[in-house]
């Protein structure tokens, strides 16, 4: 039966998300002070460097609730407050590891200020003043976390990206069926996309490195295992696996996620997403542990991430 919202005045009372966006710049340092140098840098390389290095953060707060009677979830000008008081005015143009006392490694508890630390930690700097639903942390257009408020669990995300050709065909019909089905990506000398490729893992961050996994090691099975293999190739007759199986957007996700899969389980993470982007109009995303999808998130994807 269709709802029906004919009592509601100019729909107040209904639920609806919003967001609201904040861009900061601080800096940080990866130092373990109970470690040597030599294992810090071996842990952290570059990151572990002083006096530090720095980022534009770009925060997006995400709320929900009731419509009020003037149409807002919430006054956008206490939002605003509410952010610059805990998060940007604080944060902005500081060391992060100075700046927080949970940052403060000289303390046993505390924790490194990673991309996920963060999050964790201006969620709960915000979430008596807002109805957080999510946040999600940029700390460059290629890296960025998500956090929901679940303890220490937190999602992480690295983009790639690699150049590919293909054609969109299948071998047992005729070409003019293949043209039906697949338009012009049925041409038979096939053509070529600059993929964008998004790498979602969940996991819980560590009390002490702040970290999800490790970040160099889920790069690099990235770049051996996805980047280094499809790119600058003709993916329906340089990759096995495509002379048999035609690679439209999906199927290429879905082969990235099985090929990612245990790799990522290795490094104590579990990979929890795959976005690939073909083309600035249309993209394919596979959510591999199913019971985790919302549509919330997916939401958030289309609308906000902005494509190179
Ligand atoms: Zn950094
Ligand atoms: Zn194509």
């Amino acid at each position: 039966m269709a709802l029906n919202h004919s009592n509601h005045k100019h729909g107040e009372g209904r639920e609806c998300v919003i967001t609201r966006r904040a861009c900061f710049s601080s800096s940080h340092r990866y130092w373990l002070p109970e470690k040597s140098s030599e294992e810090n840098f071996a842990l952290f390389g570059k990151c572990s460097f002083s006096p530090g290095h720095g980022h534009n953060y770009e925060l997006i707060v995400s709320m929900g609730g009731e419509l009020d009677p003037y149409g807002m979830v919430l006054n956008l000008s206490d939002v605003k407050h509410s952010i610059k008081d805990k998060v940007t005015g604080p944060l902005d143009f500081r060391f992060l590891n100075e700046v927080w006392p949970e940052f403060d490694m000289s303390n046993q508890a505390g924790i490194l200020p990673t991309t996920e630390a963060l999050v964790r930690i201006i969620w709960n700097r915000l979430r008596n003043d807002l109805p957080l639903t999510s946040l999600r942390l940029y700390e460059s257009p290629t890296l960025w976390a998500d956090y929901h408020g679940k303890k220490m669990e937190a999602l992480l995300t690295v983009q790639t990206h690699f150049n590919a050709a293909h054609r969109l065909a299948k071998d047992e019909i005729s070409l003019n069926e293949n043209k039906k089905i697949y338009g012009k990506c049925a041409r038979v000398n096939g053509h070529g996309h600059n993929y964008f490729l998004d790498v979602t893992v969940r996991g819980d961050i560590d009390p002490r490195t702040g970290m999800i996994c490790d970040l160099p090691s889920l790069q690099n099975i990235i770049n051996d295992l996805i980047v280094e293999q499809l790119d600058h190739t003709f993916l329906n007759k340089d990759i096995e696996y495509f002379k048999t199986c035609v690679p439209t957007c999906e199927n290429i996700a879905l082969y990235i996620s099985d090929i990612l899969c245990n790799p990522i389980k290795n490094i104590g993470a579990n990979l929890h997403k795959i976005r690939l982007q073909e083309s600035p109009n249309n993209a394919a995303e596979i959510y591999v542990e199913q019971s985790l999808s919302n549509s919330l998130q997916i939401n958030l994807e289309n609308s906000l991430v902005t494509q190179a």
